[in-house]
């Protein structure tokens, strides 16, 4: 796979002013339409599920109203006397139950029994980022994945949980896409951009693991080398995204089900300063395996 590691990505990172974001190994296509498909995929619901959830929610509707009620009264006694997390998790819980489970309980039984996600979505595991918060992915629609950085490790390197998740909502879950979500300040692109050479292996679990991309932030300091460290940083949270979309080409039945058309690649950046998001789709095309063409379409930027 070292022609695939030959692919130079963006030297553009100021957007959304520029009109490409990639460097000239990457051609940019119009709006074509994308594999996007959030809310066309619930299964049919079973005739025996239908029945058991008639039967169970009003019963559970009726419980779980007092059990609110009871833990409203314990929230209002511990705001004078000390905050408890988990009473406020509880209440949440219960609103969810409540108001999202017991409302739809033939789609949640339908869900106990199987799941048909059509998104993988590997996003940093930075507490503001929160795909399904921001993203609207509801229950069954998205595998997620989340570590720091939002990094892919190439397929040679040795196992990770990442590749595990990959695995399992490729092969057995058949997702029909994969989303890496980035995003603006991102701690894990800071510690790699701010690493020497020399301390990729060190014993810190952080510089260890953020250095599955190095090749991005080799990439960024060769095109931003006039920048200060911040913007750098920037760059790198884009670069790194596109790195690791060529890195999820190295795992041969992704590859394999990009070159048949049913799997698609996508980038993702989300902008919490400004309250943006940006996405692209990957363009494969069999040239790639010579090192010489990758081009993103779709690319949209929301505001
Ligand atoms: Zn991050």
């Amino acid at each position: 796979m070292a022609s695939l590691q030959s692919v130079s990505f963006s030297s553009s990172f100021d957007f959304p002013n520029k009109s490409t974001m990639f460097g000239s190994n990457l051609k940019l296509r119009g709006n074509e339409l994308t594999r996007f498909r959030f809310w066309d995929h619930y299964p049919k619901i079973r005739p025996n599920l239908r029945l058991q959830a008639s039967r169970i929610s009003p019963e559970l509707t009726k419980a779980l109203t007092k059990e609110t009620k009871n833990n409203k009264e314990i929230l209002i006694k511990e705001a004078s006397n000390g905050y408890n997390p988990f009473t406020e998790m509880k209440q949440r819980f219960l609103n969810f139950k409540k108001d999202k489970y017991l409302g739809n309980i033939e789609h949640y039984q339908n869900l106990a029994e199987d799941q048909t996600p059509k998104f993988t979505v590997i996003a940093c595991a930075d507490s503001r980022v929160c795909p399904s918060y921001v993203l609207g992915f509801q229950p069954g629609e998205a595998f997620m994945v989340r570590n720091v950085a939002n990094l892919v490790p190439p397929y040679e390197s040795g196992p990770t949980e990442t590749k595990a998740a990959l695995e399992f909502s490729v092969n057995a879950l058949e997702v029909e896409n994969i989303l890496i979500v980035g995003h603006s300040r991102c701690g894990g692109i800071r510690a790699l951009i701010g690493m020497e050479d020399e301390e990729e292996d060190s014993r810190s679990f952080i510089k260890s693991w953020v250095s599955v991309g190095k090749k991005a932030r080799a990439k960024t300091k060769s095109v931003t080398s006039n920048l200060g460290f911040d913007q750098q940083c920037r760059h790198c949270e884009k670069e790194s995204i596109n790195h690791s979309l060529m890195n999820l080409l190295t795992y041969p039945w992704i590859k394999e089900r990009v070159a048949k058309g049913i799997l698609s690649l996508h980038g993702g950046y989300y902008d919490f300063v400004h309250g943006t998001f940006e996405k692209w789709t990957l363009d494969y095309n069999h040239e790639v395996d010579d090192g010489h063409t990758c081009s993103i379409k779709c690319r949209e930027f929301w505001s």
